[in-house]
């Protein structure tokens, strides 16, 4: 019997090294679990067909003495992610049944290595969401308890890591996206630098601010699927040389924290954990200091203003000419409006509307320009925060996991979940979130540490630290 919820990329790589099981017979264990817990927890939008094959050419591989870190290793997808061959929605009616044509590049980096895809995970609408709920083909559920959402938008990708459905998984983030929903469910969520990793092949929400992020339960995992998707890609000229990233480890011991950002909304429990957390850090030999990031507040109302504009352009593809449903009308406006009325869910819809209002002649100087300043300064705020400090230091998300059907009337309430991540997001810096405790009722709490562009390795150092701390 394989022990899949301690199993990690390093002992599932020594197992299939040393030939005490197979990838196929890891895929098998997982799939069963799928078959068992899927039909509930809805994480998976489709397990693909071929996941067997695509084991057993990874048992090759490694029978050829040709295995390599990732060959055989079980991920699971979020479903915004292309991968040639196979349908990507993004959980969307209007991408419902459209088939990639090419791969992702993160995909071709990992098929390269060898490794499974295992299915396609539920997510929020194009990403917009933070509980999965927004998803045109219903909710998915939190593994810990199934009358809360597992965060979102990629809830799918987490709540499968979660129960044991994948080994890791990849999802995206525009803001939040992996670590709150690895906040919810127990795991690791890396957001990298902006521009670490390409975002070719990704579903564009917002192009100045998406991200492909990995999720695990372990930082060692996070870690290892991270150094194998970054790098330079032509076809992302945000891209960034990966000699650029994660160098030199070792970035000192101290740690600041904005306590103004967290005066009020947060949680009694999440502050009591994070208090808890600050204490082991201290006892381990870090140095606690207090900072101020003025313009870090306005980071969720910067990103209100210029993910929507962007989400409004991208979105502008989706017009029943090119991609996807295309309802049948009048004259050519007539198909753009049955269209994307059919195709688009509420939400949307909201932020399209909010994007073309913000881009609009008249407003686009008092908004959308307003935030890129705000958003430069912030930047800016970051930039000097780290001569001073080494890691910066938040609880995840102001809450625990809600219940499903909560805060979905309102979408502030909605969006407030991500008051903590939005600044890393906005600064285009690295942030890992991970687990830190329990509430008295057993759900998973998180904090995250905030580091300078391109030190990953510094976070990932910090991280495997703090889990022993625990
Ligand atoms: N909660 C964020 C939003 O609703 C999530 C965006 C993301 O990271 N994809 O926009």
């Amino acid at each position: 019997m394989l022990d899949l919820k301690n199993l990690t990329i390093e002992k599932a790589r020594e197992g299939m090294t040393k030939g005490e099981f197979t990838s196929a017979d890891l895929v098998s264990a997982y799939l069963k679990n799928i078959n068992k817990k899927n039909k509930e927890s809805n994480s998976f939008l489709e397990v693909f067909p071929d996941i067997l094959e695509q084991a057993k050419r990874a048992d090759e591989m490694i029978q050829k003495g040709e295995g390599k870190e990732l060959t055989g290793i079980p991920f699971a997808v979020k479903d915004n992610i292309l991968i040639k061959g196979k349908i990507a929605s993004a959980a969307s009616k209007i991408l419902e049944n459209y088939v990639a044509t090419y791969d992702a590049f993160v995909i071709k980096k990992l098929k390269e290595s060898g490794a499974v895809f295992v299915g396609r995970t539920n997510m929020d609408e194009f990403a917009m969401g933070s509980s999965t709920q927004t998803s045109a083909f219903g909710v998915a559920r939190n593994p810990i308890d199934p009358t809360r959402v597992p965060g979102g938008s990629s809830g799918g990708s987490a709540a499968a890591v979660a129960s044991d459905m994948a080994l890791v998984a990849l999802g995206t983030e525009t803001c939040g996206s992996v670590r709150q929903p690895a906040s919810f469910c127990g795991l690791v969520g890396l957001k990298p630098t902006y521009g670490a990793v390409s975002r070719s092949g990704i579903i564009a929400m917002g192009n100045s601010l998406d991200q492909v992020s990995p999720l695990g339960k372990n930082v060692r995992d996070v870690e290892i699927i991270f150094n194998a998707i970054r790098g330079k890609d032509v076809m992302d000229a945000t891209s960034l040389d990966s000699s650029l990233a994660t160098e030199g480890v070792g970035g000192g011991n101290t740690i600041g924290i904005p306590w103004h950002l967290f005066e009020s909304g947060v949680d009694a429990e999440v502050m009591e954990n994070f208090n808890a957390s600050v204490e082991k850090l201290k006892k381990a030999g870090y140095k606690i200091v207090d900072i101020d990031l003025p313009y870090s507040k306005y980071s969720l109302a910067v990103y209100y203003i210029i993910m929507p504009a962007e989400v409004s352009t991208n979105l502008s593809r989706f017009d029943g000419m090119r991609y996807g449903l295309s309802k049948e009308g009048e004259n050519v406006s007539d198909v753009y409006k049955k269209t994307r009325s059919a195709g688009f869910g509420e939400e949307t819809r909201r932020r399209i509307i909010l994007g073309t209002f913000v881009l609009s002649h008249g407003y686009y100087d008092a908004y959308y320009n307003k935030a890129w300043r705000v958003r430069n300064a912030i930047t800016l705020e970051f930039k000097n925060i780290f001569k001073q400090v080494d890691f910066v230091l938040t609880p995840t998300t102001p809450t625990p996991a809600f219940k499903i059907g909560e805060k979905m009337d309102d979408p502030v309430a909605m969006y407030l979940c991500d008051i903590f991540s939005a600044p890393a997001n906005i600064a285009g810096i690295p942030a890992l979130a991970l687990p830190s405790g329990l509430t008295k009722g057993g759900l998973p709490l998180s904090i995250q540490f905030i580091v300078d562009h391109f030190k990953e390795n510094n976070l990932f150092q910090i991280g495997k630290k703090f889990e022993e701390m625990l």
